[in-house]
C-alpha cells in the first residue's frame, strides 16, 4: 500500500493547498491534524484559539469528505504521531505547507524533519504566504510576493483516500491542554464557510467604510475587513484574498473611494507577510530584542501591578479600559486600539513587551507570531529601526471618540459620567461623583500613574538609550537584516502590474 500524509497545521482548507493538490495528483492520501499538548501548553495559546481550530476542522472535514478523503486526527507530540501512523502502514512521504510558528513549533518542525530523514521519507514543505526561508537578498523580496499572488490558485476535484484505518483520537477538553478558562462570548467562528463570507460581505460593500473607517474604534468592527483569523489559520488562502480583491478592484462601476479602501487593503497584506518575514529571517525576536542595546531597559522596573491593572482594564484611563473589555467579549481589536494598548503598556506603565505580548496572543483570536511580535517590540521602541510613537490614551479618545459612544458602550459607570469629564473622569470632584453617582477608585479606577510625568519620564529614557553610542553603532546590521516597512510599500507600489490576473470563486454580480 502506497499512500502519502498531508499534514494540516495552520492551513484549514482545502481550496488552493498545495500540499494537498501535490499529494492527491501522486495516489491515495491519508489527510491529518496533529493536536500538539506541547503547543497549547504555550503560554501564547487560548482556548478561543482551540475552539475556532475545532470549528475551521469541522468545514474541513465536510470539504475532504465531498472530495472522496477522511480526515484523521490525533493527539500528541508530532514525532510520535507520525512513527505511529508509520508503523500501521508505512507511508511514502510527507507534505504540509511551511510554518512560521513560536519558537516551540520551530523546534518541533526540526525534530520532525530529523525524524522524516531518519526514515528515509521526504518531507515536502510549500509556501502559502510571501515569506522567504533562508532569505539572503531584501531587495527582490516584494518581488516573491507578487510572483505568489499571482500563481493561479489550486483546486483538488477529488480525493483518493489511504487505505488505513481512521485515526480519530478523543479530542482533548480545553481544561486537560490546560489553557485558560476565558473564551470571548462573541469572537468570530472559524472555519472555511464562516471566512468565505466575511471575505464576500467585505468586498462588496464594507470595504467601502474601509478608508477613514479602520481607525476609530467605533467604526473599524465593521469598516476592517476582520480577515485576520481567517488568514491566521489558514481557513482562506492569501493568495485567493489578495485575487479576489484585485478582480473586485477591476469592476467598472466600482466608487472611488471603495478603490481606495481596497488599495489600502492590499497594501495590508503585503505588510502580513513582510512581519512574518522579520520572525521566519531573525527567530529570536520572540523573545529577545530586536536591538540588543534595549536589553536591561524596563526589566528592572517591571512592576507586577501595572500588568494586573492592564489585563484587568483597570488603568483608570477609559479608552484603555473599554478597549480590554471589547478584547476580552470579541477577541478583536483594530490596528491602532492594539498599538495604543502596548504603548500604554511600554511607556506610562514601562513594562516589558513580552509578558504583555503574551498575554494579548492569548486574547487575540487571529494572534499571528509573526505579526505579533514585530508589532509589540515596534509598538514598545525595540527594534532600533522605526520611529517611536507615543499614543496618549487621552488624545486618542478625544480624536476618535469624541462623543465616548464607545468608552460608554464597554464601561457601564462611564454612562453616568458627565460629558465634561468624558476623557478625565478621575478629576471629577467629589461634589460632581456624588451627583452622577460614580466614584473614582469604586465604579471606575484611579489612573495606576500620572500620565503625562509617566509618558515625560519614559520618552527620556528611551531617548537616552537610543542616543548611546553602542546603540547607535548597531542600528545599521538591523536595517540590513529587516529593512522598513515603508521601503517594502514602496517597492510594493511599483512592482505592481497592469495585467494583475483576476481569479476569485466569489460572486460580484
Ligand atoms: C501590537 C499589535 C499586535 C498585532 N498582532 C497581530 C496578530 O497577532 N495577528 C494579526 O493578524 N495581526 C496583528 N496585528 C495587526 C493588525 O492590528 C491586525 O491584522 C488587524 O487589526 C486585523 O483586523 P482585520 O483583518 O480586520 O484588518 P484589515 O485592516 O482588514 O487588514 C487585512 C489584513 O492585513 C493584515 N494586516 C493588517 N494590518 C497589519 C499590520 N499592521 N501588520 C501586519 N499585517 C497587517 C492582516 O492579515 C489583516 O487581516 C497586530 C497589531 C499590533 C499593533
Amino acid at each position: 500500500m502506497t499512500y502519502r500524509v498531508v499534514w494540516f497545521k495552520r492551513d484549514l482548507r482545502v481550496h488552493d493547498h498545495a500540499p494537498l493538490v501535490e499529494a492527491a495528483r501522486l495516489g491515495p492520501v491519508l489527510c491529518l491534524y496533529i493536536v500538539e499538548p506541547a503547543l497549547w501548553r504555550q503560554p501564547d495559546a487560548a482556548r478561543q484559539h482551540l475552539g475556532f481550530v475545532r470549528d475551521s476542522l469541522r468545514d474541513l472535514r465536510a470539504d475532504l469528505r465531498r472530495l472522496g478523503a477522511r480526515l484523521h486526527w490525533a493527539v500528541g507530540d508530532a514525532v510520535d504521531v507520525l512513527q505511529r501512523i508509520n508503523d500501521q502502514a508505512p507511508f511514502l512521504e510527507l507534505l504540509s505547507h511551511q510554518e512560521t510558528g513560536n519558537a516551540v513549533s520551530f523546534e518541533r518542525d526540526l525534530r520532525v524533519q530529523r525524524w522524516c530523514r531518519a526514515q528515509a521519507k521526504p518531507w515536502r514543505e510549500f509556501r502559502q504566504f510571501g515569506v522567504v526561508r533562508g532569505l539572503r537578498e531584501r531587495r527582490h523580496w516584494v518581488r516573491q510576493w507578487e510572483q505568489l499572488t499571482h500563481e493561479t490558485q489550486q483546486a483538488v476535484r477529488s480525493l483518493q483516500d489511504a487505505p488505513v484505518p481512521q485515526h480519530a483520537d478523543a479530542w482533548p477538553s480545553a481544561d486537560a491542554l490546560g489553557l485558560p478558562d476565558h473564551e470571548p462570548p462573541q469572537r468570530q467562528r472559524g472555519g472555511r464557510v464562516a471566512g468565505e463570507s466575511v471575505l464576500q460581505e467585505f468586498l462588496l460593500e464594507r470595504s467601502a467604510r474601509y478608508r477613514g473607517g479602520i481607525s476609530s474604534p467605533l467604526s473599524a468592527p465593521t469598516a476592517c475587513s476582520r480577515l485576520s483569523p481567517y488568514l491566521t489559520w489558514g481557513c482562506l488562502s492569501l493568495r485567493e484574498v489578495v485575487q479576489s480583491t484585485r478582480c473586485r478592484l477591476e469592476h467598472p462601476g466600482l466608487p472611488p473611494h471603495q478603490r481606495l479602501g481596497l488599495e489600502g487593503f492590499l497594501s495590508r497584506l503585503h505588510w502580513h507577510c513582510h512581519f512574518i518575514q522579520k520572525l521566519e529571517t531573525e527567530p529570536a525576536i520572540e523573545h529577545a530584542n530586536m536591538h540588543r542595546g534595549y536589553d536591561g531597559l524596563r526589566e528592572p522596573d517591571h512592576n507586577p501591578a501595572h500588568l494586573q491593572a492592564l489585563v484587568e482594564g483597570r488603568t483608570g484611563w477609559p479608552l484603555v479600559d473599554a478597549c480590554v473589555a471589547m478584547l476580552r467579549e470579541t477577541g478583536w481589536l483594530n490596528f491602532r486600539m492594539r498599538a495604543m494598548l502596548v504603548s500604554v503598556a511600554a511607556y506610562p506603565l514601562w513594562l516589558h513587551w513580552r509578558p504583555v505580548g503574551e498575554w494579548l496572543a492569548r486574547e487575540f483570536l487571529d494572534y499571528e507570531p509573526g505579526i505579533h511580535w514585530s508589532q509589540l517590540q515596534m509598538q514598545s521602541g525595540t527594534t532600533g529601526i522605526n520611529t517611536t510613537r507615543v499614543y496618549n490614551p487621552i488624545k486618542q479618545a478625544r480624536d476618535h471618540d469624541p462623543q465616548g459612544r464607545f468608552v460608554r458602550q464597554w464601561l457601564p459607570a462611564m454612562r453616568r459620567v458627565p460629558d465634561a469629564w468624558l476623557f478625565e473622569p478621575w478629576r471629577m470632584p467629589p461634589d460632581v461623583q456624588a451627583r452622577c453617582g460614580v466614584v473614582v477608585g469604586r465604579d471606575i479606577a484611579q489612573p495606576v500613574v500620572d500620565l503625562e510625568a509617566a509618558m515625560r519620564d519614559a520618552k527620556q529614557r528611551l531617548y537616552a538609550r537610543r542616543t548611546a553610542p553602542d546603540v547607535v553603532a548597531a542600528q545599521d546590521g538591523i536595517v540590513r537584516r529587516h529593512g522598513s516597512r515603508s521601503r517594502g510599500a514602496e517597492n510594493l507600489a511599483r512592482a505592481r502590474t497592469p495585467d494583475t490576473p483576476c481569479q476569485t470563486s466569489l460572486d460580484f454580480s
